[in-house]
C-alpha cells in the first residue's frame, strides 16, 4: 500500500488524512503545533460541509453548536441590515474543532505527529523525502495543507511570497449577548469586524485591518479606539462584552493572491491552494471541500492503478472547476471593499441598502452542499 504524507493540520490536513486512513490507506500527518490550540478565524462554518461531515461522523453533534440563519451587515456610520442567510452555517471554535479531527484522526489509524515542522521537501524517483528538523521520512504522495503562508511555500519560491500582504487578523473569544442565528459583519474605517455566537455560550469576535492602519496607531487597544469604534455597533459590542484571552490572537500576511492547486508534485488543499477572503466565510468550507476533493482522487488512483501525471492533471482540472469563480469573487469584494474610502463605503452602502445587492453577494460567495 502507497504511504501518503500530509503537511500541515488543520481542517484541510485532517479531513484528508481521516478519509485516506478510513479507506484503509497509511498515513502520516505533521502539524507543526501541538492540539488544541487557538487560531485567527471567524469560526462560522458554512452549511454546505453538513451532509458531508455527517456522513463521516466528523459532525461534532454532542456539542450543541449554535446554527446561525440570519446576517447583519453595517455600514462604517452604523446603518445596517439584516438579511437571511439561504444556507446559513454553524459556529464552533477551531481549538474544539480541529482537537475532534485529531482524534478522529488518530481513531482512523493516522499517525499524527504533532510538534512537528516539516523543513523541507523534495522529491527522487517518485518517492518524496520530507524531512523534519529531528526525522526523515518518505511517501508515495504528498497532501500540502500548510494554510496560508508557510515556508515551505518560500522552499518552493512560489509566486505569491514574492510580495509582502498587507492584511492583519485579530481574534478574541468573549461572553456577550449576541443571538445564536445572527452573524454580523461591521465595517470601519480599513477593514471589517464579524461576530458569531461558537460552542459554550461562548462569541467569536473577529477583525481583519490593513496594516497601515495598524501602524498608524501603533497598538492593537489604539487602534480599536481610534477607528474600530467609530462604528458605534463595535463600540457598543466592546463596552458590552466579557474578553475571555488575556491578550487576542493576532496574525499578519493575510494573502488572497492565487496559487495553484499542484506545487511540486503534491497535491495542495485550503488555503495553501489558495485563500479566499474571510468577508465570505467560507475558507474552512473550501479546505474540508477541497480536502475531499484531493483524498478521492488519491483513493482512485490507488485503485484504478492511475499514474502521478493522471492525478495531479485531474486534481487542477477539478480544484480550478469547483473553486476558482469563488476565489475570484472573494477577490473582486475584497478589492472594493479595501479600495478607496469611496469604493467601500459605496459597496458596504449597496448591500445595507440594496436587499437584492447583498443576497446576490452572499450567494456568490457560498459553495452548494456537497
Ligand atoms: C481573520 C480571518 C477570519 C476568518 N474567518 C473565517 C470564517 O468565519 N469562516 C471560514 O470558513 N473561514 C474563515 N477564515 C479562513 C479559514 O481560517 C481558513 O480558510 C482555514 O483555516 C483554512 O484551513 P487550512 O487547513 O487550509 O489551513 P490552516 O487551518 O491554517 O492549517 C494549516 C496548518 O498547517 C500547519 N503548518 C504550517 N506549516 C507547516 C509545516 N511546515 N509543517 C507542519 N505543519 C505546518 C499550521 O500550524 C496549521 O495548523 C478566516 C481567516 C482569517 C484570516
Amino acid at each position: 500500500m502507497k504511504q501518503v504524507a500530509i503537511i500541515g493540520g488543520g481542517l484541510g490536513g485532517l479531513i484528508a488524512a481521516i478519509r485516506l486512513a478510513q479507506h484503509g490507506v497509511p498515513v502520516m500527518l505533521f502539524e507543526k503545533k501541538n492540539y488544541p490550540f487557538h487560531r485567527v478565524c471567524g469560526e462560522y462554518v458554512s452549511n454546505e460541509t453538513l451532509p458531508f461531515l455527517r456522513q463521516s461522523g466528523l459532525f461534532p453533534d454532542k456539542l450543541d453548536v449554535p446554527f446561525i440563519s440570519r446576517f447583519q451587515i453595517s455600514a462604517v456610520n452604523g446603518r445596517s441590515s439584516i438579511l437571511p442567510l439561504d444556507l446559513g452555517g454553524f459556529g464552533i471554535s477551531r481549538f474544539t474543532f480541529d482537537h475532534f479531527l485529531a482524534q478522529k484522526a488518530r481513531e482512523a489509524g493516522v499517525r499524527v505527529l504533532e510538534n512537528c515542522e516539516v523543513q523541507h521537501v523534495s522529491r527522487e524517483k517518485n518517492r518524496f523525502l520530507i524531512e523534519t528538523s529531528a526525522e526523515k521520512h518518505t511517501a508515495d504522495v504528498v497532501i500540502g495543507s500548510f494554510g496560508k503562508r508557510s515556508r515551505l511555500d518560500v522552499q518552493f519560491n512560489r509566486k505569491f511570497t514574492h510580495k509582502r500582504s498587507p492584511y492583519v487578523g485579530v481574534k478574541y473569544h468573549i461572553k456577550t449577548d449576541h443571538p445564536n442565528d445572527l452573524i454580523a459583519l461591521h465595517n470601519f474605517n480599513g477593514g471589517y469586524l464579524g461576530i458569531s455566537n461558537i460552542e459554550a455560550g461562548q462569541t467569536n469576535l473577529c477583525y481583519l485591518v490593513h496594516r497601515s492602519r495598524l501602524k498608524e496607531f501603533g497598538s492593537i487597544p489604539a487602534l480599536e479606539k481610534g477607528v474600530l469604534f467609530r462604528n458605534p455597533l463595535i463600540r457598543t459590542i466592546y463596552s458590552n462584552a466579557t474578553f475571555l484571552f488575556g491578550k487576542p490572537e493576532v496574525i499578519n500576511e493575510v494573502s488572497f493572491a492565487s496559487k495553484e492547486p499542484v506545487c511540486n508534485h503534491m497535491l495542495m488543499v485550503g488555503d495553501s491552494a489558495g485563500m479566499i477572503t474571510p468577508l465570505c466565510g467560507n475558507g474552512m468550507a473550501i479546505a474540508i471541500h477541497s480536502a475531499k476533493l484531493a483524498s478521492d482522487l488519491i483513493l482512485k488512483q490507488l485503485s484504478e492503478n492511475r499514474s502521478g501525471e493522471w492525478l495531479e492533471k485531474t486534481y487542477t482540472e477539478a480544484w480550478h472547476a469547483t473553486f476558482a469563480s469563488r476565489l475570484r469573487f472573494g477577490r473582486l469584494v475584497q478589492h472594493y471593499l479595501f479600495g478607496s474610502s469611496f469604493s467601500s463605503n459605496l459597496a458596504v452602502h449597496l448591500a445595507v441598502y440594496v436587499r437584492q445587492i447583498a443576497m446576490q453577494m452572499i450567494r456568490q460567495s457560498h459553495g452548494k452542499p456537497f
